[in-house]
Order: C-alpha cells, then sequence, then structure tokens
C-alpha cells in the first residue's frame, strides 16, 4: 500500500454517517456468521451479504476494486488462506474450518470496513488459540488509540501481544485511515516500535485489522492475483474494526 496516503480528520457529523455504516456493516457479518455451516458455498456468503447491503440503500467498496477488479462484495479466506479470498459457488465449508470474512459498506459517501474470524462446527484447539490471540490482538490495539499516542503504540501492542502467544504478524498488509476512501492515511502496521510513527489526534478513523499466522509471518499470492496465503501452508486469522479516535476513549464504528 502506499505509504502517503492522506490523512483526512473527521468532523462528529462525519463520524455520525460513519457510524451508521459501520452498523451495517456490523449486520452484514453478523448475517454471515450465522451462516457458517458445512456445506455453505462461499458464494452464498456473498450473496447474503450483498442482500443486507442493498436492504440498507449501501454497495462494498470492494466490488471491482483493484486489478483484476474484485469481483465480490466481501472476501472469504479459509484456514491458509490470510485474505482477499474470492467466493465461489464450488467452494463449500467444511467441519473444522475456519473463515475469515471480511466487508466494506459505503453508505452516504462513508466507508466502514471490519472483518472476523470464526469456526465452523467443532475446530482444533490451536484454530481456537489463533482466533482468541487474534481477536484480543485488536482490541489490545484499540486500547492504544488515544489522541497523543503514536501509531507505533498501536502497532506494537498488537505484535507484543501476538508474539507473546508463539504466533506471527503480517508485514505485507497493513491497518490504514479510513473515509471516503476505503484506504486513507495513516497506514497502522501490525508491527512496531512504541513511541515511533505519528501522533494520533481526534477526528482520525482508523481500520485496525491484525492478521495473525501460526507457522511464519511470510506470504505468498494465488494465482487468482487475490488470495493471500501463510507461504508455509499454516493457519491464519484476521480481525478488523474501523475506529475513530476521539478526546477520550476509542469509539469503534463498526458494531451494531
Ligand atoms: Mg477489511
Ligand atoms: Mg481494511
Amino acid at each position: 500500500m502506499d505509504w502517503a496516503r492522506q490523512i483526512n480528520l473527521k468532523t462528529p457529523a462525519e463520524i455520525a454517517i460513519m457510524r451508521e455504516a459501520g452498523r451495517i456493516n456490523a449486520l452484514v457479518l453478523a448475517t454471515v456468521r450465522e451462516m457458517l455451516q458445512p456445506g455453505v458455498s462461499t458464494a452464498d456468503l456473498d450473496a447474503a451479504a450483498e442482500d443486507v447491503l442493498k436492504k440498507h440503500g449501501a454497495v462494498s467498496p470492494f466490488k471491482g476494486y483493484g486489478y483484476p477488479p474484485f469481483p465480490n462484495s466481501i472476501t472469504v479466506s479459509i484456514n491458509e488462506e490470510l485474505v482477499h479470498g474470492i467466493p465461489s459457488a464450488s467452494r463449500k465449508l467444511k467441519e473444522g474450518d475456519i473463515v475469515s470474512i471480511d466487508c466494506g459498506t459505503v453508505f452516504e459517501g462513508y466507508v466502514a470496513d471490519s472483518a472476523f474470524t470464526a469456526g465452523v462446527g467443532e475446530i482444533s484447539p490451536k484454530a481456537r488459540k489463533l482466533l482468541e490471540v487474534t481477536e484480543q490482538a485488536l482490541y489490545e490495539g484499540i486500547a492504544r488509540m488515544r489522541s497523543g499516542n503514536r501509531t507505533g503504540d498501536v502497532s506494537a501492542a498488537i505484535q507484543q501481544y501476538v508474539e507473546s502467544h508463539g504466533f506471527h504478524v503480517v508485514r505485507e498488509y497493513t491497518g490504514h485511515g479510513v473515509g471516503r476512501q476505503m484506504h486513507e492515511g495513516p497506514q497502522v502496521p501490525n508491527y512496531g516500535k512504541p513511541g515511533t510513527g505519528l501522533p494520533l489526534r481526534p477526528g482520525m478513523v482508523i481500520a485496525l485489522e491484525p492478521m495473525v499466522l501460526v507457522g511464519t509471518h511470510k506470504t505468498k499470492v494465488l494465482k487468482d492475483k487475490w488470495t493471500v496465503v501463510s507461504a508455509d501452508g499454516s493457519l491464519t486469522a484476521h480481525f478488523e474494526h474501523s475506529v475513530a479516535v476521539t478526546e477520550g476513549d476509542p469509539l469503534i464504528l463498526t458494531v451494531l
């Protein structure tokens, strides 16, 4: 990603619209989460997500994004697939899979971006620990999103939490500012040093997104030019919220 993207501070009125976008996005994710059963295709999940978006007068910023243009409204990434998996009618969920769903919502010109990973039926103890650590890493990062802290404080909190549990953080993909564009500044990596990076200020909205791998921090991209997998085939997980920096506590926008 481009390191020099512009940082746009949001007014309270803009953050209120982004909160609505975040609520719709949370509804999409809750709908898809309920569908995670063996035999369901990843295209079924995408279709259900599109229905919810349409019902709320929203669209996904993912559809048509990048090159080749991303064909769907959500990304569905299973097991060793970390992010950006393309939904398909032939890809069916299986018992024991862990599935990462990432969705964006554009509502009244503003973007919300959020993701979660969950199991299909019974999952292994290792997979369960990976999900717990990755989700908690997100909240460790969010807790540092306070005015006066720096982006490196957030990044370091995520990295330290993940590595203290023996897992790895991705290097090539990062958290990012979000607003009228899906990707704005500042870039917030999942690794870093406390006291470095840009100062956080009220009005910044950042999509924070720990991406965690069991066996390595290295990734590769499949031939479809989108799906990112762990280089060693080990399990991966991804959690994301869009969060506003305020004068006080961080405000998570992508919840119901
Ligand atoms: Mg996302
Ligand atoms: Mg994102």
